[in-house]
């Protein structure tokens, strides 16, 4: 038997399955208890602070009883009140990524990918440096700017020296006007060695999805492969950060396992981050199992209604609200739009989850032939953009704070003190005047220009407004890259 300890390195003793279990009997037993469930609710609502807000944020206790309420008007309250702290912590913006799919080879045994070894009928490529070359060019010529890189667990054909060649790779193309300016890696658990190297390569936030925190479920949908190690899986994130990389992004597939236990163990794994490394993930992702080649997502019994899905949302904006959450485009624009609302911070756009799927593609050709997910939202990156701006949103390629060196508790410490606001406001002005002027169609241009106008005004600082000026007149007239 294990005891619940989040400073432990032990995974099950962090992501403890008595204390989930305690967890969600608790929750149940709290339901319908409104006066508890108020003061949890007034307990996650941001309170101004000087010239911003700060938040307490929930324990995985207080957010499961949240989840477990059925209560029309609360839920309604939970939803406002994630309204409310994507407000004050990110105001209308939106960060942008693509995803950049690099091999499909994996000896992994996932019974929820198709990626997984046993499927002898999928194509298997990996892109040769020429070919990232290529795909990287047409991420830039679309107006990327923030890539995660995805690759399969195969170490003959994707080692991490092939890794580490891709980002050096990725970060060398300078075409036009283009940059790629942050690679995020979404790659298999791996040692402190190979961690530290890619903090050497200048990698962004490490992206590592437990896919399912019960322990014997995960087991069974991992039947083969070292990925069958639950708890080499689940301690990866400890790894990365004792290899130094301190921007770690969580996420669990939903649909895997009942999705109560899954939220409680979730946000355990961000408290442990937070006990033992003294600060959280810097993003949780959302994902919920699509269909694919050789996958059917019915076989799953627990997949989750939209309604619940963001109300899962809701609660973890709720529960840790300095954490930006991420939603790709598995999820349909419709979905996509509710969840903006419920705290999401970042978005895919034009996305291909296919290797080589963006050179030599339009706009609307999609191969299929290695695609991991069926893509739902299959909008060009400049229909999200104008999407975004035309329901009141900044669309923003920002890359600047680990290019400042504010990654870690040094991010998270501007970003509780509320100063991150003054950067991340003017960059997002910045980088969307850049994208307007190399990237946009002119009807996505013509919103852009109307929208950054309006912003400008927003900016409190007199001073900080001059200079987004004068640099917004230089980008128009060819300068590239600044930030705050
Ligand atoms: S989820 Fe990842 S590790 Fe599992 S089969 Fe797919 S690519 Fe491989
Ligand atoms: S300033 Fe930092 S936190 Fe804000 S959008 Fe840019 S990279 Fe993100």
């Amino acid at each position: 038997m294990f005891k619940y300890d989040p400073k432990s390195l032990k995974a099950e003793e962090f992501i403890n399955d008595g204390e989930i279990r305690a967890t969600l009997a608790y929750a149940e037993e709290h339901k319908n208890d409104f006066p508890l469930i108020d003061a949890i609710l007034e307990k996650a609502r941001p309170v101004k602070k000087g010239n911003g807000y700060v938040c307490a944020g929930l324990s995985h206790r207080e957010a499961s009883v949240l989840l477990a309420c059925e209560d029309k008007s609360r839920i309604e309250r939970m939803f406002e009140i994630a309204e409310e702290i994507k407000l004050a912590f990110y105001g209308n913006r939106i960060v942008i990524f693509a995803p950049l799919y690099l091999s499909n080879y994996c000896v992994n045994g996932c019974v929820y990918c198709p990626y997984h070894l046993k499927n002898k009928h999928i194509a298997r490529k990996k892109l040769t440096q020429e070919e990232v070359a290529e795909e990287v060019i047409a991420l830039q010529d679309m107006g990327h700017k923030r890539l995660a890189i995805e690759s399969g667990e195969d170490p003959v054909n994707n080692p991490i020296e092939y890794i580490l060649e891709c980002i050096k790779t990725i970060y060398s193309i300078k075409h036009k006007n283009g940059a790629i300016r942050r690679v995020n890696v979404n790659i298999a658990a791996t040692t402190v060695e190979n961690y530290r190297k890619l903090k050497d390569a200048g990698i962004g936030t490490y992206i590592l999805f437990q896919e399912t925190y019960h322990k014997e479920s995960y087991e069974q949908l991992h039947p083969t492969g070292p990925k069958h190690n639950y708890c080499y899986h689940t301690e990866a994130m400890d790894r990365a950060m004792e290899g130094g990389i301190d921007d770690v992004g969580l996420g669990v597939l939903f649909g895997l396992e009942l999705y109560k236990y899954e939220f409680a163990g979730l946000l355990m794994h961000a408290e442990h981050l937070e006990a033992v490394h003294g600060v959280g993930p810097h993003t949780i992702s959302v994902p919920r199992i699509k269909h694919a080649d050789d996958i059917d997502p019915s076989a799953f019994d627990n997949s989750i209604s939209d309604e619940i899905f963001e109300k899962i949302t809701a609660c973890i904006r709720l529960a840790v609200p300095y954490t930006g959450m991420i939603v790709s485009t598995r999820e349909t624009e419709e979905v996509r739009s509710k969840l903006l609302r419920c705290g999401v911070s970042q978005v895919s756009g034009g996305s291909r989850t296919s290797v080589g799927g963006y050179a030599g593609y339009s706009a609307d050709e999609r191969p299929h032939d290695t695609e991991q997910f069926d893509v739902s939202d299959q909008r060009s990156l400049d229909e999200v953009v104008r999407w975004l701006m035309e329901s009141g949103h900044i669309p923003s390629f920002c890359t600047a704070c680990y290019r400042e060196g504010r990654t870690g508790d040094r991010f998270m410490s501007l970003c509780k003190s509320g100063q991150i606001q003054n950067c991340c406001h003017p960059n997002a002005l910045m980088t969307l005047k850049e994208y307007l002027e190399d990237y946009a169609s002119p009807e996505t241009r013509a919103v852009g220009e109307k929208l950054i106008a309006a912003e400008i005004g927003n900016i409190p600082n007199e001073k900080v407004r001059g200079i987004v000026v004068e640099r917004l007149e230089k980008i128009a007239n060819g300068e590239r890259d600044f930030r705050f």
